[in-house]
């Protein structure tokens, strides 16, 4: 399946694998390194990003192998959405998972792949790649939650 009404999705369990691949938008959140908040209570997302994301379109260099190469590399699943509390609130996933419809901007939506980037919801242009910062300076990265 290419393609799927999105005004029908009201839960992720009925979504199949090349649905629920299609669900992403490509903000590319989710592969930027988090930190722990002051009070030690909330990971704080930064705009540092994994190696493996392709900082000009946002994607997964190595999609197909990426928990073998990224051992950290978070997969969401139906039931580990909602613990993931540092996902934007853009998140399809998220929004799914919360009831919410998806946005006018998502691809499913608009037929637009690039909107994501164009109305500055994803990470591009902002994030820095983790292999051209010191990691020890995570901290300095820190953004407030999305
Ligand atoms: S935060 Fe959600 S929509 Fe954005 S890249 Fe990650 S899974 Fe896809
Ligand atoms: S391995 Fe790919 S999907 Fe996983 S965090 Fe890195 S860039 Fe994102």
């Amino acid at each position: 399946m290419t393609r799927f009404d999105p005004s029908k999705i009201m839960s992720l369990n009925q979504l199949d694998q090349a649905e629920w691949d299609l669900l992403c938008d490509g903000c590319g959140i989710c592969c930027l390194y988090k930190v722990m908040s002051p009070s030690g209570m909330k990971p704080r997302l930064t705009r540092v990003a994994c190696r493996y994301l392709n900082l000009d379109t946002c994607t997964c260099e190595v999609y197909n192998q990426r928990h073998d190469r990224m051992p950290t590399c978070i997969e969401l699943t139906v039931e580990n959405i909602k613990q993931l509390t540092w996902l934007p609130e853009t998140c399809a996933y998220r929004r799914i998972a919360e009831g919410k419809p998806l946005p006018w901007w998502h691809p499913l939506r608009s037929g637009k792949r690039d909107l994501v980037h164009q109305l500055g919801i994803s990470v591009k242009g902002i994030a820095v790649n983790e292999k051209d910062i010191d990691l020890n300076d995570l901290q300095k990265y820190s953004l407030l939650p999305w």
